[in-house]
């Protein structure tokens, strides 16, 4: 059964999923780690790609479908995705997609977290570049001090700016949020409050998931 975590940037999508991929062995696909991948490749279509996600906008959902539909095909055990869909039309093509593999999305999960607590969280974050190219996100699960005694690079991401942030917000209510009812209409949809100890959220997304 794959699964689907949603939720504002910053809700904590990333540090959960990663959690949850190390206890019940989901493959953890983020969507915004992919696209930092081809940026860091110096490809054209990672120049394309920066100059988007760097704005705050979206990838379109035709290129963005591509480029996950080849991550996916990939993989044989159950996913877990973060950071798509972003758009209902996503949501439609997903379904799709999985449908062709075999696949479909069991539960969607949303990572609840007031406008407020997001922009201070993202205001706050910083990530860590480590010799491998591999990011990292400094947090709970791996500290600055674990960044340094591993040689990585402390760094903040353009997109966490407070101009993007708000812009990211604003994106997040308009075309994200419909997500949400289609979902929710179809009968596979859950929350949880992200505004708690990552534990907490993590042992309530299990309980979720095993419910
Ligand atoms: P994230 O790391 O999930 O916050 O994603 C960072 C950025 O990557 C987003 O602000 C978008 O510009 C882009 N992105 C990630 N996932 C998608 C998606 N499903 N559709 C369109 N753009 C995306």
């Amino acid at each position: 059964m794959d699964i689907v975590i949603m939720g504002a940037p910053g809700a904590g999508k990333g540090t959960q999923a990663e959690r949850l991929e190390k206890s019940l062995h989901y493959t953890h696909i983020s969507t915004g780690d992919v696209l930092r991948k081809e940026i860091a490749s110096g490809s054209e279509a990672g120049k394309k790609i920066a100059a988007i996600i760097d704005n705050g906008d979206l990838i379109s959902d035709e290129w963005m479908l591509s480029i996950l539909k080849q991550v996916v095909a990939g993989i044989k055990g159950s996913i877990i995705l973060d950071g798509f869909p972003r758009t209902v039309e996503q949501a439609e093509m997903l379904d799709k997609m999985l449908a062709e593999l075999g696949r479909k999305v069991g539960k969607v999960i949303e990572i609840t977290l007031p406008d407020e607590v997001v922009v201070a969280r993202l205001s706050a974050r910083k990530q860590c570049q480590l010799p491998s190219g591999e990011i990292k996100q400094i947090g709970p699960d791996f500290s600055l001090a674990d960044c340094q005694a591993q040689g990585g690079e402390v760094f903040v991401r353009k997109d966490d700016a407070p101009e993007s942030v708000m812009h990211r917000l604003s994106v997040y209510h308009k075309q994200t949020e419909p997500v949400l009812d289609f979902y929710r209409k179809a009968g596979r949809f859950e929350e949880i409050n992200g505004n708690q100890t990552p534990d907490a959220v993590f042992n309530e997304l299990v309980s979720v998931l095993k419910a």
